[in-house]
């Protein structure tokens, strides 16, 4: 039987991927929804192709042209942010990939969730903000969480068979990013332009914004103690500028599983798709030949604070990373408007963090609030 997937995001960097998977293996999937922010023409052209029940565009001005486009083709158009949390909801949806960027993950995937639909999730921000509630609300709905984040997927990958064998740790790799090896002093002078340029990944501005501050491996962490139920004293970061090793995991006997290949958000995608299942595919293969030395260094906490921030807001818990998000996505909005210079976004996050009241056993209004309260004050200190 196909499997009918919910693309929330199909626009953008993973959204675009996992429709090329979605093409490559049309006796297996089938896009059910497609959904889009503001870009309004890509969405046509996708749900033109893919032949999607139900499309979802996020800015409401651009209803009229959406449908304008898709009702001779007897696709369903909805608009507006609440859409999202219906259309998921759809009894003819098996699988919801969370594609959208940031905050904007956590409703839907709630109510994915809440109906039963099992979460291929890209939008690790959703676990950030919220991760004791999407866990809980998962394990009692009986849904399966299946990481898109490629470290996590290589995790993922690496305790298949290990179900009753504790996780010693996890190492979870980095490449670094454009500015691995610079000082603080370098990063004051540093453009949009050279933060997003990433090294061996394409993705959305935001992500990549997120790898030049290390804040994506930040948002990781968080990610990972979620998915997999982990201390944080159990997760460690290592730099590994190659990004072949995709993450590593360490089981009580000391020996460390890695899962490897190219780095290709492909692959991550369609596992998570297929599970359990590999499909064969013809992305390009790795040759240790080609890589003749895969190197390791530690992360520079001091020029890189994001990171650390990120540790010590897990650490603390409670609404702790809500704020570290919210906090986030403001300052990387700003750089990306030249309002806050690259070290001028940890200066926010590390105010944000200071000023916003700590809730140690935060429910999803709360979290909601802290989100709410922390973006206005990061606003007002920018201004
Ligand atoms: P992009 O910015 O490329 O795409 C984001 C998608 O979400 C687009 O379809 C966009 O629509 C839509 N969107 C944007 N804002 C909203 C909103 N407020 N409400 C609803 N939809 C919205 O992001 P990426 O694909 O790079 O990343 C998506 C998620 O996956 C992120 O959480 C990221 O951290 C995670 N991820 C990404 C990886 C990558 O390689 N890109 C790797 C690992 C994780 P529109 O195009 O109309 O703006
Ligand atoms: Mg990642």
């Amino acid at each position: 039987m196909k499997k009918k997937i919910a693309l929330l995001g199909s626009t953008g960097s993973i959204g675009t991927q996992a429709l090329e998977v979605i093409a490559a293996h049309p006796d297996r999937f089938e896009a059910e929804v497609l959904t889009a922010q503001s870009n309004a023409d890509l969405l046509i052209e996708q749900a033109a192709r893919f032949r999607p029940n139900v499309v979802v565009i996020g800015e409401e001005n651009l209803y009229d042209k959406v449908n304008a486009a898709l009702d001779p083709l007897d696709i369903k158009v909805y608009c507006g942010p609440n859409a999202l949390n219906s259309v998921v909801q759809s009894e003819s949806i098996n699988i919801v990939l969370t594609a959208l960027v940031g905050y904007s993950g956590l409703l839907p995937t709630i109510h994915a969730i809440k109906a039963g639909k099992t979460i291929a999730l890209a939008n690790k921000e959703t676990l950030v903000v919220a991760g004791d509630i999407i866990t809980e609300l998962a394990i009692k709905h009986k849904v399966d969480l299946l990481p898109v984040d490629s470290e996590h997927s290589a995790i993922f990958q690496c305790l298949t068979g290990e179900y009753y064998n504790p996780i010693e740790k996890i190492i979870l790799t980095a490449s670094g990013g454009p500015f691995r090896g610079k000082n603080a002093g370098f990063l004051k002078t540093v453009s949009k332009a050279q933060a997003l340029k990433h090294p061996n990944w394409e993705m959305g501005a935001k992500i990549t914004i997120d790898s030049a501050s290390l804040m994506n491996k930040g948002l990781e962490v968080i990610e990972a103690k979620w998915l997999f139920d982990l201390e944080p004293a159990q997760i460690d970061v290592v730099i590994h500028p190659q990004s072949i090793i995709h993450s590593l995991v360490q089981f009580e006997d000391g020996s460390i599983k890695a899962q490897m290949g190219l780095p290709d958000m492909k692959l991550p995608i369609q596992y998570a798709l297929g599970f359990p299942q590999r499909l064969k595919n013809n992305f390009p293969r790795f040759d240790f030949l080609q890589y003749p030395s895969l190197t390791f260094e530690k992360p520079d906490l001091d020029t890189f604070r994001n990171l650390g921030m990120a540790f010590s807001s897990l650490q603390k818990g409670g609404n702790m990373p809500c704020i570290l998000n919210a906090a986030n996505e403001i300052a990387v909005d700003a750089f990306l408007k030249d309002r806050v210079s690259f070290p001028g976004m940890s200066d926010l996050i590390e105010y944000c963090l200071e000023k916003i009241p700590f809730v140690e056993k935060p429910d999803l209004e709360t979290y909601m609030e802290t989100d709410h309260e922390t973006r206005k004050k990061a606003l007002e200190k920018i201004v």
